[in-house]
């Protein structure tokens, strides 16, 4: 039985063998206050957001009371932080369980900054406002923009202050997610050199995330289970590219098995097309950069591959040479998606071999231009050099559709609306600074129709000028 709030919470994560979780509860703050409150993802997810807001959501969303059927955990995990491998686990999130919704779609709710978990560490396991808000309004804005994500359900004040390099409002994220199965659950498995423990999580994620493959009763199953992490991350990979998001910080623990994007920390998309372009203020050498979060995605599946390693079968050389195989195919994988996107992006409906080429110039002459990337694909027929638009109307005239139909591919594959960084700030510095929400929630609205013009919102596509140069971001 439900609650009246619509609560359905079951706990199949929790049913692993010990090592992948530990119980763990909110640490109740002083006075929870709703910031916000997904309205649309509440109902998505069968609850009543109405009653939510007027009785049980901030006590519930702050972690002072427990919503019916809930039953914490901090799950554990390990990861390679900028190339260094560490166990780490929930150090400030708890899960409360997953929501089976009205569809019968399974979503984890997990709190994120509720107090102290034994992963915590040196940490306080706490979170600050501005940096939770954050991950709601760019998780929210990439799921209006059709791209895989955990979304975010509110935001609560605490009510007490948390300590960084200055004293700031602490708050708590309410996270949905299909799973927070990383690449790191699977490492630390693997690191425990616990065999029937990683087959038993392989075998869970498989059934929650890859039905299909035992639909079909695959053999080698955890081979083709491999496989089909690769093409959904590729997948994924491609839509970041494709729309300037640069994450930030893709260490391992923060890479989702079931192709999600996950753990917005320093992420931002990025104004002026420049592949090294980076935001991190702890990515100093620019390992997280724009151009190479394709090359780093295929570094953390090839720790996957290791992880998974003793289930890929008897033989180890030859289970060695088959993961080297598949993620050497990586790079093509990736690339198959980017350039189906880049000829919607760029109006083409057939294809041709010099597609690449024409795409790899408009982003050569964007590089050297500057030109804003988000802007330049949406504006399309009016930009780009002469020759370079010559010989692209001469690529639409070859194919059957009208120059208006790929107008309209054009307008339906480049947003118009991205959450600009000096948005974003200013959105943030008005909630913490002066607990003042309608900046945010006027940038919600305009995110949530990131393809449709208007012009009422045009001040919105602005790239925010010379702010946005040694623009940074911090965890
Ligand atoms: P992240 O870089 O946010 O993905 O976090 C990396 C690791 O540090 C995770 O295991 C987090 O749980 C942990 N962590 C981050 N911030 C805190 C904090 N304030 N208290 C405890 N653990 C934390
Ligand atoms: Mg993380
Ligand atoms: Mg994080």
């Amino acid at each position: 039985l439900g609650s009246q709030a619509g609560w359905r919470l079951e706990h199949s994560y929790a049913q692993l063998p010990e090592m992948f979780h530990v119980k763990a509860m909110p640490v109740p703050v002083k006075q929870p206050k709703l910031v916000v409150l997904n309205d649309q993802l509440a109902g998505e997810l069968g609850l009543n957001a109405a009653l939510l807001r007027r009785e049980e959501g901030a006590a519930i969303f702050a972690g002072n009371e427990l919503p019916h059927g809930a039953e914490p955990i901090a799950q554990a995990y390990a990861g390679h932080q900028f190339g260094n491998f560490t166990m780490l686990g929930d150090g400030r999130a708890i899960l409360l369980g997953e929501q089976i919704t009205p569809k019968g779609e399974r979503f984890d709710v997990q709190l994120k900054g509720p107090g102290p978990t034994p992963f915590s560490r040196r940490g306080d396991g706490r979170a600050a406002l501005g940096p939770m808000l954050r991950e709601y309004v760019i998780s929210e804005a990439m799921f209006a923009l059709g791209i895989p994500t955990t979304r975010s359900l509110a935001v609560t004040l605490t009510g007490e202050m948390v300590h960084r390099q200055e004293s700031l409002p602490g708050a708590v994220l309410t996270r949905v997610a299909a799973s927070h199965i990383r690449v790191g659950t699977f490492e630390w498995a693997a690191a425990r050199g616990d065999r029937t423990s990683l087959k038993a999580l392989a075998d869970y994620t498989i059934a929650r995330h890859y039905a299909e493959l035992v639909l079909v009763g695959v053999e080698k199953v955890y081979v083709e289970f491999f496989r089909m992490v690769m093409e959904r991350q590729a997948a994924l990979l491609a839509q970041w590219q494709l729309v300037g998001f640069i994450h930030g910080v893709m260490n391992t623990d923060n890479m989702s098995v079931c192709g999600e994007t996950i753990d917005y920390g320093p992420c931002a998309f990025m104004d002026a097309y420049d592949p090294a372009t980076v935001f991190s203020s702890i990515d100093q050498r620019g390992r997280y950069a724009y151009g190479n979060q394709p090359l780093i995605a295929q570094w953390n599946l090839a720790r996957l591959a290791e992880a998974l390693l003793p289930l890929f079968g008897e033989d180890e050389k030859q289970a060695v040479e088959l993961a080297n195989e598949m993620i050497e195919s990586f790079k093509e994988r990736i690339e198959f998606y980017w350039l189906r996107g880049m000829r919607r992006k760029l109006g083409l409906f057939s294809e041709e071999p010099g597609d690449r080429g024409l795409a790899d110039e408009l982003l050569e002459w964007m590089h050297q231009t500057k030109a804003d990337f988000t802007n330049t694909f949406r504006d399309l027929p009016g930009v780009g050099d002469e020759q370079w638009r010559q010989r692209w109307m001469e690529r639409l005239d070859r194919q059957e559709q009208t120059f208006e139909e790929s107008v309209m591919l054009i307008k339906a594959s480049n947003p118009a609306f991205i959450p600009r960084n000096h948005r974003v700030e200013e959105a943030l510095e008005a909630a913490v600074a002066r607990e003042d929400l309608s900046v945010m929630e006027r940038l919600l609205e305009v995110l949530e129709k990131p393809y449709e013009d208007s012009a009422e919102h045009a001040e919105y596509r602005s790239p925010g000028g010379t702010e946005a140069e040694g623009y940074q971001t911090f965890c």
